[in-house]
């Protein structure tokens, strides 16, 4: 592409176009990407770059994916979409039918959403619902732990850190919720009961209000990517059933093999009353994701007054999405990529250890396809993308934190490059906000 057809694009984005996160005023800048194949980013200007952020967890297949591709028209040709109430279809059942087979034995039930934020309400609903159609109305708040995140929504925002998420912001208008501290026991470090005391006293304290805790599994992701130990959300998981609290996991990020498993949960050998996925059940083409729920229940909602349940989007159970979402799974299952995922995470831990001893890092950690490097200081967005993007590789990195999580297509030698990378761009003071 021409470089003024470029900037024309780029200034009219602008003026006129909001990004995730930013202002209309002095907004980051921008990347055109013209198409993506495989694990490329391929640029307006030509450049090509090796994708370390999955477009978000998502792309774990690779951009432009025959499979994917195929399923999409083989569906768009029998039907785009058709709306869902009164109606079923294949796509669906099939979907219904994977999901139920792939998550953790008892979850049985699948609400299908449109995004990752809206599957989050929906398991909240659900939760609620559950407390009102067992007559407990005073169970009306949900516990999490400090340091989450859980989409955008209202709810959703409700869940996230309290801090760094956006409570200040909507100070007095979100539900008030209740935050037990973040787990300090990094995955892979000895257990310490001690960790799990602050959530124990929090529950014995506020069992009668609480319908549900919701948690991230094992990896909390744009709160802070931090691994915490399995042992915590086994002790959880107990104690929820215990005081017969909905025990909801958010799956979004970490499902579908993430942390090297195919569900986080399964690190701890929990099986939720409701669990969230999203993201990567696409394969990363489009918006769409599932609350599924124990037989239990969804019989207890649909045993109340009203019983049904109060959600049902436009575009539930899109056909197309649901068609891509198949062929995305069905990948997963015949390839076994939790052995690729180990090798992602061996050749990650070899590259990202060389920068131990660097002044800005203060830790270093990989799970599964999840590699962070830790920093004192907050990174300049803006100029550590442009370093990135100079070394041919994109990384979006926030906060403190420099992370990726490629896709499990990536070639070693694409990987080995972008943790190389990432330890170069670490190692330049000026990166980083003073
Ligand atoms: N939960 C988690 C753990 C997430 O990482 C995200 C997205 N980053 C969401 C929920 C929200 O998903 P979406 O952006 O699809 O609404």
């Amino acid at each position: 592409m021409k470089e003024s057809t470029i900037n024309n694009l780029l200034n009219f984005d602008k003026d006129h176009i909001w990004h995730p996160y930013t202002s209309m005023k002095e907004p980051l800048p921008v990347y055109l990407v013209e198409s993506a194949d495989g694990a490329l980013l391929k640029l307006g200007s030509g450049e090509e770059l090796i994708d370390g952020m999955s477009s978000w967890w998502c792309v774990i297949h690779g951009y432009n994916n025959p499979r994917l591709n195929q399923a999409l028209r083989d569906q768009v040709d029998k039907m785009a979409h058709v709306m869902f109430g009164g109606i079923t279809h294949i796509p669906a059942i099939e979907l219904s039918k994977k999901l139920i087979r792939m998550t953790p034995i008892g979850l049985e039930r699948v609400f299908f959403a449109d995004s990752g934020s809206v599957s989050v309400e929906v398991a909240i609903k659900m939760a609620l619902q559950y407390s009102i159609s067992r007559g407990r109305v005073s169970r009306n708040k949900v516990a999490t732990i400090s340091g989450g995140y859980h989409g955008d929504t209202w709810h959703a925002m409700s869940v996230c850190d309290p801090v760094g998420g956006m409570h200040s912001l909507y100070n007095g208008r979100l539900p008030i919720q209740y935050f037990a501290p973040r787990p300090t026991v990094e995955f892979g470090a000895e257990w310490c009961d001690d960790d799990f005391s602050p959530m124990k006293k929090l529950i014995y304290e506020h069992h009668e209000e609480l319908a549900a805790v919701i948690v991230e599994p094992i990896v909390q992701g744009a709160g802070g990517m931090w691994m915490y130990h399995p042992e915590y959300l086994k002790k959880l998981s107990a104690l929820c059933t215990s005081y017969d609290i909905l025990l909801i996991v958010d799956e979004i990020a970490t499902g579908f093999g993430r942390t090297g498993k195919m569900f986080a949960s399964e690190w701890s050998g929990v099986v939720p009353d409701i669990m969230c996925v999203g993201k990567a059940i696409t394969g990363g083409y489009m918006s769409f994701a599932a609350t599924l729920a124990t037989a239990k229940v969804a019989d207890v909602i649909s045993s109340g007054d009203p019983s049904e349940i109060m959600h049902g989007p436009t575009f539930m159970a899109n056909p197309l999405a649901c068609a891509v979402a198949n062929e995305s799974l069905a990948m997963l299952e015949e390839a076994s990529p939790l052995l690729r995922i180990k090798e992602i995470e061996s050749i990650m831990r070899d590259e990202l250890s060389k920068a131990e001893g660097c002044t800005n890092i203060k830790n270093i950690r990989v799970l599964g396809a999840i590699g962070v490097l830790e920093t004192h200081s907050p990174v300049d967005m803006a100029r550590c993308q442009e370093e990135f993007v100079k070394r041919g590789v994109w990384v979006r990195p926030f906060g403190r934190l420099i992370y990726i999580m490629p896709q499990y297509i990536i070639t070693n030698d694409q990987l080995i490059k972008l943790c190389r990378a990432l330890v170069a761009v670490a190692n330049i003071d000026d990166v980083f906000k003073k």
